[in-house]
């Protein structure tokens, strides 16, 4: 069989949809720094499917050496950007690889650690691959949350080797008991649930004199109930109280793609709306 077809999946026309539907939403919004919305696959599926040595049975699964033969995420990055105003910025998006590694079924490797250095390396090649096409690039790994490795900043920075544009780590759960760790890995962002999570900001209001910006997640993303403009202003004005000019994005806590589209879409408006009464009030 030719195989072409199969690589050029990515570009299948029927998928534009569910992306046009995910990117108008957020431009609708008010949302600044728009991803693709990860409405093809969860976020580590999105990657395993692209990935050599990985398949996809129940989960996904290592059987040969992790390794990069074709772009992952960019025909969806380019056709992101064909919908968006010139102001609005475009984020790439790519899987932690400790959090791969945490998640797939490793046939293969039987070893974490030089499975996550792996898929490192591979979504090095990604990352470099979107680098001219997007404004930033951020690295998803709640797993540090969890169980932060060692060898956690060799591995990010593995992932963010030669990369120019600005990085973003994005670290969901409690992480109030690694921020040291964390302000020392080699990104210039670092992102949290702070909405679900508020002593995470009590923990980094202890290292003041730290130089990293930061993402403050302002509406939950394990809930339909839509914060009101007033609660968000305030969560805003106390995060502002403790990091400054040093935040430089609000968002949700974490991605809403398993939220209803109704409640995904009020929340973003209501931290736009939110963000423009501290500015402006
Ligand atoms: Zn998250």
């Amino acid at each position: 069989m030719l195989m072409q077809s199969y690589w050029d999946r990515q570009m299948i026309p029927s998928w534009q949809p569910f992306i046009n539907e995910a990117v108008n939403d957020m431009v609708q919004a008010g949302v600044q720094l728009v991803s693709d919305g990860q409405t093809r696959d969860p976020f580590v599926t999105i990657f395993a499917r692209g990935l050599q040595g990985c398949r996809i049975r129940d989960r996904p699964e290592i059987i040969d050496k992790i390794g990069y033969s074709h772009p992952i995420t960019l025909a969806d990055l380019q056709y992101v950007r064909t919908l968006l105003p010139k102001t609005i910025k475009l984020l790439g998006l790519l899987v932690g690889p400790y959090t791969f590694s945490e998640t797939v079924v490793d046939s293969y490797y039987h070893d974490k650690e030089k499975l996550a250095f792996d898929a490192a390396k591979a979504l090095n090649q990604e990352a470099r691959t979107i680098e001219p096409f997007v404004d930033m690039v951020s690295v998803d790994e709640p797993y540090f949350s969890t169980s932060l490795p060692t060898y956690a900043a060799e591995l990010l920075g593995a992932v963010t080797d030669r990369i120019t544009i600005p990085l973003r780590l994005h670290v969901c759960g409690d992480v109030s008991s690694i921020v040291p760790q964390l302000l020392d890995m080699p990104v210039d962002i670092l992102s949290h649930e702070f909405k679900a999570t508020p002593k995470i900001l009590d923990a980094y209001s202890q290292y003041p004199d730290n130089k990293k910006k930061f993402c403050i997640g302002c509406v939950r993303s394990d809930n339909e109930t839509v914060e009101s403009v007033t609660e968000i202003s305030h969560h805003i004005e106390k995060a502002i109280n403790i990091f400054g000019k040093q935040i430089d994005q609000l968002s949700p806590d974490c991605g809403l793609r398993l939220l209803n589209r109704i409640s995904a879409f009020e929340k973003l408006k209501n931290l736009t709306a939110a963000w423009e009464k501290v500015v402006y009030d």
